[in-house]
């Protein structure tokens, strides 16, 4: 420990004033306000790599080293999409020839194939299709729910609860969530946050729904049990102002509600989006924007939020592996079907298996887990193939490239 305080001190004494000052107040456990945060996204060069060390240090004081991960399928029920995000590269036009709507029937067959594959959870988000009604989410919810009673159903963005609540008949927006929860919905993506500053979000989706309500949204959701993640998208026209001001009003909700999981930091991914194109944005997250979403994350939210996720569909493998070394603790999931991300340009894959995920956290002195949605843990395939070799375990399963043409 000595060692450590002396390893700091001649590494504080390397950076500059401002910055030390923030870097002293989060070493003596006082939490950081939006001006302090708006400093730590600043930072470059020495200061930087300060950052991602105190980060580092604080995330091992509050979770330890193990390094979680989850066995999950996306599942993107609908690309039809009228909301218009500039910033998005998967939504069509319900007339464009690569549109699809999948039915119910092929919503399941996906879900239990996952389970078949040792997933423990769905994350099921889709484009806003004019055409369903606010009950078409209840339905699929439910029929997931009769087909695989023990899976986890991680779905719904506020977006959505947004228009379903908006087309259901004029049911009480906690009527509304807790119609979902009761058939089945384990937790809520929060996803549809982006920046959450009107001014930006006017630029990026101005018909998507406003700061107020996203808020409103998911603390209504955390209020009858569901809880959820928390997002936020870094890297196109937002200020460091705008993300210092995101972060406080997730850490405000958290310390009413206390239903947040996780912060999951989102690189925008800018090829093939009109934001990018057309609205002036940034070329995408910067390597040193990676890392300072989740070290700033981590120091601003602790220690209401613990929970820090790299994204490893928006950095890569080896950056992510960097992003756990400055804060995160978490690698998120295997995915299974990622194409959101793959959408606007991302080249670092659609799936993860958990072998795979295991051997990038041991190759950086850590230690993996798998969990559960909720952070509990839950025996991996890797543990179980190794104890049972008669298990069926990861190795001995169907190759995602053998899933056939549809996936
Ligand atoms: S981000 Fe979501 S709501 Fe916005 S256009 Fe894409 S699919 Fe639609």
């Amino acid at each position: 420990m000595s060692n450590s305080l002396n390893l700091l001190d001649h590494l504080l004494r390397d950076t500059t004033g401002p910055v030390r000052r923030v870097f002293e107040k989060s070493l003596e456990g006082r939490e950081l306000d939006v001006a302090d945060a708006e400093i730590l996204l600043d930072v470059g060069g020495r200061d930087l790599q300060v950052l991602c060390v105190i980060a580092d240090l604080a995330r091992a004081d509050d979770v330890g080293d193990d390094v979680s991960y989850v066995v999950n399928r996306n599942i993107n029920f609908t690309n039809v999409c009228y909301v218009g995000c500039s910033f998005c590269g998967f939504s069509r036009h319900k007339h464009e020839e690569d549109a699809y709507d999948r039915s119910l029937d092929d919503v399941l067959a996906r879900a239990s194939e996952a389970w078949d594959l040792g997933a423990s959870e769905v994350c099921i988000q889709g484009g806003i299709h004019p055409n369903k009604d606010g009950f078409w989410y209840r339905d699929m919810i439910r029929a997931l729910k009769m087909a695989l009673p023990d899976m986890h159903i991680h779905a719904l963005s506020p977006e959505e609860i947004h228009f379903g609540h908006e087309k259901s008949g004029g049911m009480s927006l906690a009527d509304y969530l807790t119609m979902l929860r009761d058939e089945g919905l384990g937790t809520v993506p929060g996803t549809a946050a982006e920046i959450l500053d009107d001014d930006v979000r006017r630029i990026l989706s101005p018909r998507k729904l406003m700061t107020a309500r996203w808020i409103e949204i998911v603390r209504t959701a955390h209020e009858v049990g569901l809880r959820s993640s928390s997002t936020l998208m870094y890297g196109h026209i937002e200020t460091s102002r705008q993300i210092a001001t995101h972060m406080d009003l997730l850490r405000d909700l958290q310390k009413q509600t206390g239903g947040f999981t996780e912060f999951v930091p989102l690189g925008f991914i800018h090829h093939n989006t009109v934001l990018y194109r057309e609205q002036g944005a940034r070329a995408g997250a910067s390597m040193p924007e990676d890392l300072k979403l989740v070290a700033v994350g981590r120091l601003f939210l602790r220690p209401w939020i613990k929970n820090i996720q790299v994204s490893w569909v928006k950095m890569g493998k080896k950056l992510s592996q960097v992003g756990l070394m400055s804060g995160a603790n978490d690698f998120g999931g295997t995915l299974m079907e990622e194409s959101i991300s793959k959408a606007a340009g991302s080249e670092h894959g659609d799936h993860m298996d958990a072998p795979e995920i295991e051997r990038l956290i041991t190759e950086i002195g850590r230690s993996p887990y798998e969990r559960t949605t909720t952070y509990a843990r839950r025996q991996s395939p890797v543990q179980a193939e190794e104890a049972d070799p008669s298990v069926l375990g990861p190795s001995a399963r169907i190759p995602m490239g053998s899933m056939g043409s549809g996936y």
